[in-house]
């Protein structure tokens, strides 16, 4: 298949198009490349776009295993006349990771830290080496560290940093990427690979007379430097954050003709970085953040200079706009008050050996801004954790300001804009003029230490007059900037977004040296071409765009933040990257285990996407690319709670399957643990025959593989009396006390009664007339996981009838499973939005913590002193949170740890599923498992979920109890409950037991749907 590209412009292959046969292309990539090689639709969709406004589908992806396989990828391309980029993380905002070529993607195996020399202050890294995963272990063993840190520092990697010349937060110390890289190893599309550095004479003229492509080209940059030397000394702004345009100063002799500090911020056009030689920077172990909060945004910048005469580390800013967008879609809710008062805020850090020493140098600053005219509100923070907390809300700005609720969508196009720090003031209220004059709003924020304005603009993208608009206006904005001497990129580099005014800073004829500079690397324009140089226009392959017009599919949920539009729900993603962070939170499991894009939340957000456009993936919702991108999703709503736009792929690939199953069957483990409800129910009946077959050497294997389950897993047997059975049998206590509804979920009702007997003795305890509803009530939480829609709307028909009467009364439910509560809170209202009476129960279901913390009025719980290990359901952390539960934790004395397990890898059914076994397990051992095994054994594990004990129970030789057992354990022992209480014996299975079911029968087995 031979497919016609455009690119470039101008002379040679510039100017044409280029066939390249694809196929041909491909079957040789997969000869030569050991590595992954990637051409197929899900692929080609998931990397289709990166953290900007537009979208090209590549030709195709290779993974290479190591240095030697980028150089074999390489290779084959040039024979094939294929255009390469290479990649990182892919959070570019300006496009220059969209392109029609084939993405070299150094991000999953290149992750090698070659060496580390403290003495030196240097580190040789591969370029998939993600800048925490080198700095962060360098902070707290060494002293050291590398000081440009991007917001994305847990997952953007080296090559992406080197390729942007990216900086951060921290750059105050040291500068930018390009201030702190010593040399490179790098290879140039035509195969030639060299080490590149600082160059003095001597070693110039040895490396010319040695000859071949690298004299060549050093030869060649001397000419051009020499050529516009003056030129760039007189057009180049001194500013700390210029970042526009390729780095030709850094060929002047006085910067000592550094060819790798010339190569920084080239964003792919020019060479793949094989290799980088860092330099480190002294990192004070102690640190002090001041926060100042001035009457706007505009008096803060003007106060930058000033603060900046102290000599922090970092000084950072953001505004009133940023705040209201966060509060308005309850985003760091607790942390925002911590600001002091304003409108515009300064968050300033000094570094120092000791914490006296800097809290000393913040306090200096206090006192010196005390004697200002202009005294600023303050708040020195004393709590390193708080201190974390504000650092999340400044990093946390692109995604708060991405979907502003009530508001239009806001766009990168304009968003990180450097001037000169002492001009900052000015800019800013010269920028807001021209905002207001074109109608558009934004927050401000961001290095407001080194004059760096972020903003995410409300352009309109999608008609011709809107686009119109969007070009005047940065036509406009690129002049103002010029006008204070600044440049258009101070951290994100040019890509296309901003490549097209370059010669308004830099006049044309610096962008024509530009040309000069990268035909030198890359004479046949391979390397990434159309961005940066002779770029794509800033209209062209659009995201949106005027023609953009998305099908409209009929969904089963709501989508409430997205006006119920699919298509919107299906770019809500803006590729932040933070589901490629494998260091800390719930998302994203499946990425953590098998680092592929494809099996990111981003990644199936963009195959979702594409399979709504319909270019790339034609098969809409029938597509098998898309199944597959879904099929490792656990569900876990990780995403849900993690993401900064909230992002919820369990409710969208649940939408999916719903459509892709129409009119076929779907897998046997659908119809095995989708329906566990059911089964479970019939089972009450027999569970000694149920148990029999499921557990009986042999037979249980059979058994599970008809069921389409893994067979190394142990199913949880069925109790031999039903916890409703039990409470029916008990009868009802406390007969005067305030009444409570227990919610008897099929996993705690027919499974654990335990758990569910234990929630109900400690609500009577606490003087509560515990009700049980006597219809066979369920969430249908399983369903979700396999697109049973229908069912699953009408088992929630069902359920909100059942529970109507209760709630209408003011009754709460209290729910024992978190994954039921978070069905109850989360796929409730989004499936029932006018249902007043979903709406009613939505708020009115709790965890057991929540009730006794929140509505039981004067309830202190009984005291337990005893440690323990907290493993949160991740649906829990996604929807309802774990505050109330550490509340009253606290109030029962006990010495917990929340651990940062994540999901636990069985996420319900999914880790039973036949093919799910080892991933799971994989998942499970991330975190939770290792700390279960581990933790000592007097130590509680406190896990509530159903699926999260089971893990525990099938990977270690410990048992999880639920939060209701352990209230229970204090009530029946005392404070000083003896360790063996809390570790009861691996469960048995049951099988042999006698059958003991509700006495009245009445109740239906079937719910009517
Ligand atoms: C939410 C958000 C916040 C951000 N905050 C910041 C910030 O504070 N500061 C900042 O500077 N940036 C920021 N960025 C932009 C981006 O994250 C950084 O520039 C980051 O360094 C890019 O790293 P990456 O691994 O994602 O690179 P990629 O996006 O994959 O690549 C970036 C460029 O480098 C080139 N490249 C990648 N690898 C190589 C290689 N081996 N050899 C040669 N070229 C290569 C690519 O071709 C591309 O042009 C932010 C982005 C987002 C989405
Ligand atoms: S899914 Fe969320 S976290 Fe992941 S890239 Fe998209 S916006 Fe960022
Ligand atoms: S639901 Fe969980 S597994 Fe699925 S995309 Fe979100 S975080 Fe990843």
């Amino acid at each position: 298949m031979r497919q016609p590209m455009n690119i470039g412009r101008g002379d040679r292959p510039r100017n044409g198009s280029l066939d390249v046969d694809v196929r041909e292309l491909e079957r040789e990539l997969k000869e030569k490349v050991r590595g992954e090689v990637r051409f197929d639709e899900g692929y080609r969709a998931a990397y289709s776009t990166d953290s900007s406004n537009y979208r090209q589908a590549p030709l195709g992806v290779v993974v290479p295993l190591d240095i030697e396989d980028v150089v074999a990828a390489m290779h084959a391309c040039r024979r094939h006349g294929a255009p390469v980029s290479p990649a990182g993380c892919r959070t570019s905002l300006a496009g220059q990771m969209t392109n029609e070529v084939v993405i070299i993607d150094a991000s999953r195996n290149l992750r090698e830290i070659v060496e580390v020399d403290p003495e030196k202050e240097i580190a040789r890294v591969q370029p998939g080496v993600i800048r925490d995963h080198l700095a962060k272990p360098l902070e707290t063993e060494h002293g050291l560290s590398f000081p440009p840190d991007t917001s994305t520092h847990a997952f953007a990697t080296f090559g992406g940093m080197i390729g942007n010349n990216a900086c951060g937060a921290h750059s105050v110390m040291s500068g930018r990427t390009s201030d702190n890289i010593e040399e490179m190893e790098i290879v140039l599309y035509d195969g030639t690979r060299m080490h590149v550095g600082p160059t003095s004479e001597e070693e110039f003229e040895r490396i010319v007379a040695r000859g071949g492509r690298k004299g060549e080209i050093y030869a060649q940059l001397k000419e051009l430097r020499d050529r516009y030397a003056d030129l760039i000394r007189e057009r180049y702004p001194a500013i700390p954050r210029r970042v526009s345009g390729y780095n030709l100063d850094e060929l002047l002799s006085e910067k000592g003709f550094n060819v790798a500090r010339a190569l920084v911020g080239t964003e792919g056009t020019c060479a793949f970085v094989l290799e980088a030689t860092v330099r480190l920077t002294p990192w004070p172990p102690a640190r002090s953040l001041l926060v100042l909060g001035y009457p706007s945004i505009f008096e803060a910048a003007d106060h930058v200079p000033e603060v900046m005469s102290h000599g922090p580390m970092a000084c950072e800013a953001i505004d009133r706009e940023l705040v209201d967008d966060m509060l308005r879609q309850g985003i760091h809710e607790s942390e925002i008050p911590m600001l002091p008062d304003g409108d515009g805020w300064l968050m300033v850090e000094f570094g120092d050996d000791t914490r006296q020493q800097s809290d000393a140098r913040a306090q200096e600053v206090v006192e010196a801004l005390g004697s200002d005219e202009t005294v600023p509100s303050m708040r020195l923070f004393d709590d390193v954790a708080e201190e974390q907390k504000l650092w999340n809300v400044r990093e946390s700005g692109l995604g708060a300001s991405a979907y502003p609720p009530g508001s239009a969508d806001h766009y990168e196009g304009w968003e990180d804009t450097a001037v000169p720090p002492e001009k900052l003031g000015d800019y800013l209220r010269d920028f807001q003029a021209l905002l207001d004059r074109y109608g558009y709003d934004t927050p401000k924020y961001g290095h407001f230490g080194q004059g760096l304005v972020h903003c995410r603009i409300n352009f309109d993208l999608k008609t011709a007059e809107g686009l119109q608009h969007w070009h005047a206006f940065l036509s406009e904005a690129a002049d103002l900037v010029v006008r204070y001497g600044g440049s258009f990129s101070g951290e994100h580099g040019d890509g296309q977004s901003k490549a097209e005014f370059l010669s308004r800073m830099y006049g044309e004829e610096l962008v024509g040296a530009f040309r000069e500079f990268k035909e030198i690397w890359d004479p046949d324009w391979k390397m990434n071409p159309r961005k940066v140089v002779d770029p794509y226009s800033h209209t062209d392959n659009l995201k949106l765009g005027a023609e953009y017009n998305p099908p409209h599919p009929k969904t089963h949920f709501a989508y409430p933040q997205d006006d119920g539009n699919f298509a919107h729900v299906t770019m809500r993603c803006v590729g932040a990257g933070l589901c490629r962070d494998t260091s800390s939170g719930t998302m994203c499991p499946s990425y953590m285990v098998t680092l592929d894009e494809k099996h990111t939340t981003r990644g199936r957000a963009r195959i979702l996407h594409e399979m709504l456009r319909g270019e790339i993936i034609k098969d809409g919702f029938k597509s098998k690319e898309v199944f597959d991108a879904l099929d490792l999703c656990l569900s876990c709503k990780g995403c849900k709670g993690d993401c900064p736009v909230q992002v919820d792929m369990a409710t969208y690939k649940a939408e999916f399957l719903k459509k892709y199953y129409k009119g076929k069957l779907r897998p046997r483990y659908a119809y095995t643990m989708g329906l566990i409800m059911l089964h479970a129910r019939l089972a009450q009946y027999a569970p000694r025959l149920a148990n029999f077959v499921t557990h009986a050497p042999v037979l249980k294997d059979v058994a599970k593989k008809l069921g389409g389950l893994t067979t190394e897993r142990e199913m949880p047997p069925f109790a031999h009396q039903t916890f409703k059975a039990w409470f029916e049998e008990r009868g009802e206590r406390n007969r005067g006390g305030p009444p409570v509804v227990l919610f008897p979920d099929t996993f705690n009702n027919y499974l654990h009664p335990e758990t569910a007997k234990a929630t109900v003795e400690v609500l009577e305890a606490a003087g509560y007339r515990v009700i049980v509803p006597p219809e066979a009530l369920c969430c249908g939480r399983p369903l979700f996981d396999y697109g049973m829609l229908d069912m699953a709307e009408a088992f929630f028909d069902r359920l909100v009838k059942g529970l109507a009467p209760y709630v209408r009364e003011g009754i709460k439910v209290v729910g024992v499973e978190p994954s039921c509560i978070a069905a109850f809170r989360d796929e409730l209202p989004n499936m029932m939005p006018h249902d007043e009476d979903a709406r009613r129960l939505s708020k009115n279901t709790l965890t057991l913590a929540e009730f006794l913390v929140n509505e039981a009025e004067g309830y202190e719980p009984p005291k337990l002193e005893r440690k323990a290990l907290v493993h949160g359901h991740c649906h829990q952390k996604a929807t309802v949170g774990l505050g109330a539960e550490q509340e009253l934790y606290e109030k029962m004395g006990l010495g917990y740890e929340v651990l940062d397990s994540g999901c636990c890898g069985l996420a319900g059914s999914w880790g039973f599923e036949e093919d799910k076994h080892d991933l799971s397990m994989k998942i499970g051992e991330r975190r939770l498992l290792p700390a279960a095994r581990n933790a000592e054994v007097d130590t509680i594990l406190l896990a509530d979920g159903f699926s999260c004990k089971t893990q525990i129970d099938h990977g270690t030789d410990r048992r999880a109890l639920h939060t209701a057992q352990v209230i229970k354990m204090a009530l029946d022992h005392g404070t000083g409950a003896p360790p063996e209480t809390s570790i009861p014996s691996r469960s048995t299975p049951t099988w042999c037991s006698t059958a003991r079911v509700p006495t009245s029968r009445r109740q239906r087995l079937w719910p009517a749907w």
